[in-house]
C-alpha cells in the first residue's frame, strides 16, 4: 500500500472534519514543510522558528501572493512530531473553499496530497509507535463511549504494546535458553534449569492468555454489546427498536441496516453501548428470500451477548421463538403490556413488561440490560482491540500451549524450539516488528485522510 519511494515525499492534508466549522487544521509532514510554509507565511520565513510554537498571520499565493486566509501555523521540528517528521500543523478558518485552496497551493509548492492512514504509518515506520499504537489512534477518534475512549488513550500510550513487549521477552528468554542448552548438551553444560525455562514459558501463556481473554471485555466496549430482538411477526419487534431509540433520540445515531433483513441501532446506556438488531427474518418460510432472511437472524442469535425474546399478550406467540442453547443469555420480553387488562396478569413474572406504544417499561428493561452486561465490562480487563490483534495472539497462544506440552513431556529441545519460535514470529508480527504488506494493509485500510 504505502510504497518506499513515496516515503520522502511532504505530504499534507485535512485533520479535521470535513465539511463547514470554526476552524479546520490541515496537517503536512516531511522534510519540505519547512520550506514550502515559509514560501506561503512570512510570518515564519522572517523569524527564527521554534518548535512547538505557535505563529499567527497570513497565507499568501507565493505565485501571485494573493490573500488566502488568516491563521495559526504550529511548527514541529523533526524528531518531536507525531510522524517523527518535520511537521506543521495550520489551523485555518472551516471553509471547503479555503481548505481546498491551502491545499491546493501546498501541493504546487512540493507537498503530495497524504493518502488515508499516511501520518500513523509514517509515525509507525519512523517507530514513534508500534502496529499496536498505530491501531489504538483510530480508536481514539472512533470511540463512542468514554471508557472506550480511556482504553484506546492507554493503548496508545503503549499499555498494550508493553504487555506484549512481556511475552515477547520471556519467549525470547525462554527459547535462547533451549537453545544454548541445546547446543551444549554434548559437553554437559546447562544454561538454565528445566524449572526456570517452565516458569518463563508459563509466565508467557499467562500473559497471552489475559490478552486474548480481554478481547471480549474490549470488543464490547468499543463495538457495543450486541442485543438481537427475536420473535414471531407482528409481536412489535421493530416498534420496540424504535421505541428504545426515540427515547435516546439525543444519544443515538441510527446505523444503516447491515442486510435487508436486519436493522440495526446503538443506545449508550449507563456509559456502555448497546446495539439493538431487529431480526425481522426470523420466520420458517419455503420462499428463498425468506429463507436467506432466516439463516441471517440466526446468525444475528449467533453474534448476539443476549437475546431479547420478544411476545405479545398471545401466548401462542412465544412458540416461535427459537431454541437458544444454554450459554446464551436471553430476557423474556412481554410487548403491549398497555393492553393488559386490568385484572388480566397470570403469571407474568418471567416477564419484563413494556409497551413499545407508550413506553411503559423500557426503562426497566434497559436498567435490566445495564445490570446485567453493562455492569460485566471492566475498563482494567479490556485491552486487545482489533480483530487482527486477536487473532494473531490466539496463534501465539496455541504455539506457547503446544511448546509447553511438549516441554513438559519432555520431548526433543528441537520441536519445542519451534513451537516457540512460531510463537515468537507471531508476537513481533502484532508489534510490527516483523511485518508485511498483508499485515499493514489490514491496519491501515480503515484510517482516513489526514489521520
Ligand atoms: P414486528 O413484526 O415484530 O416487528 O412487529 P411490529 O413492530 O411491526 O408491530 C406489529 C404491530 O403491533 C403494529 O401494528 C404495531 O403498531 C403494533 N404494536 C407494536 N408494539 C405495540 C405496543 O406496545 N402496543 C400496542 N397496542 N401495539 C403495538
Amino acid at each position: 500500500m504505502f510504497s518506499l519511494d513515496r516515503e520522502k515525499d511532504t505530504i499534507c492534508a485535512l485533520a479535521s472534519a470535513p465539511g463547514s466549522g470554526a476552524l479546520a487544521i490541515i496537517r503536512m509532514s516531511g522534510d519540505r514543510s519547512l520550506s514550502i510554509i515559509k514560501k506561503l507565511f512570512s510570518q515564519i520565513s522572517n523569524t527564527e522558528v521554534r518548535s512547538h510554537q505557535v505563529y499567527y498571520g497570513f497565507l499568501r499565493n507565493p505565485v501571485d501572493n494573493a490573500l488566502i486566509d488568516e491563521v495559526m501555523v504550529t511548527y514541529f521540528e523533526s524528531g518531536r512530531s507525531f510522524t517523527g517528521e518535520t511537521s506543521v500543523e495550520i489551523s485555518c478558518h472551516g471553509n471547503p473553499v479555503i481548505v481546498n485552496e491551502i491545499l491546493r497551493v501546498l501541493i504546487e509548492q512540493g507537498a503530495r496530497a497524504a493518502d488515508p492512514g499516511e501520518f500513523t504509518y509514517r509515525a509507525f515506520s519512523n517507530g514513534r509507535i508500534d502496529l499496536v499504537q498505530a491501531e489504538s489512534v483510530l480508536n481514539v477518534i472512533q470511540s463512542r463511549t468514554k471508557s472506550a475512549a480511556r482504553v484506546a488513550l492507554r493503548q496508545l500510550q503503549g499499555g498494550l504494546s508493553s504487555e506484549v513487549e512481556s511475552i515477547c521477552e520471556n519467549l525470547t528468554w525462554a527459547l535462547s535458553r533451549l537453545e544454548a542448552n541445546l547446543d551444549f548438551s554434548s559437553e554437559d553444560i546447562e544454561f538454565a534449569t528445566e524449572r526456570s525455562i517452565f516458569e518463563r514459558l508459563d509466565l508467557a501463556k499467562n500473559e497471552l492468555s489475559n490478552c486474548v481473554n480481554s478481547f471480549e471485555q474490549g470488543r464490547k466496549l468499543v463495538s457495543g454489546v450486541r442485543v438481537a430482538l427475536v420473535g414471531a411477526p407482528n409481536v412489535g419487534k421493530s416498534s420496540l427498536l424504535n421505541a428504545l431509540i426515540n427515547e435516546d433520540r439525543a444519544i443515538v445515531s441510527e446505523m444503516a441496516g447491515t442486510t435487508r433483513d436486519t436493522i440495526e441501532a446503538d443506545i449508550i446506556i449507563d456509559g456502555t453501548r448497546f446495539v439493538f438488531v431487529d431480526t425481522a427474518g426470523l420466520r420458517d418460510s419455503a420462499d428463498e428470500i425468506e429463507r436467506l432472511g432466516v439463516e441471517r437472524s440466526r446468525n444475528e442469535i449467533d453474534k448476539a451477548d443476549v437475546v431479547l425474546l420478544v411476545r405479545d399478550l398471545d401466548a401462542s406467540s412465544e412458540e416461535s421463538w427459537p431454541l437458544i442453547g444454554q450459554e446464551k443469555v436471553t430476557v423474556k420480553v412481554l410487548n403491549k403490556s398497555d393492553l393488559l387488562g386490568a385484572g388480566a396478569s397470570g403469571d407474568l413474572a418471567d416477564y419484563i413488561l413494556v409497551s413499545a406504544k407508550t413506553n411503559q417499561g423500557l426503562g426497566e428493561l434497559r436498567t435490566h440490560l445495564s445490570k446485567m452486561l453493562g455492569n460485566q465490562i471492566s475498563e482494567e480487563s479490556a485491552a486487545v482491540l482489533s480483530v487482527r490483534q486477536f487473532e494473531m495472539l490466539s496463534e501465539a497462544l496455541d504455539f506457547v500451549e503446544r511448546g509447553l506440552a511438549l516441554f513438559l513431556d519432555k520431548a526433543s529441545p528441537e520441536f519445542v524450539i519451534s513451537e516457540l519460535q512460531g510463537a515468537l514470529k507471531v508476537v513481533l508480527r502484532v508489534l510490527g516488528k516483523e511485518f508485511d504488506d498483508e499485515v499493514l494493509d489490514r491496519v491501515f485500510r480503515d484510517f482516513c485522510l489526514g489521520k
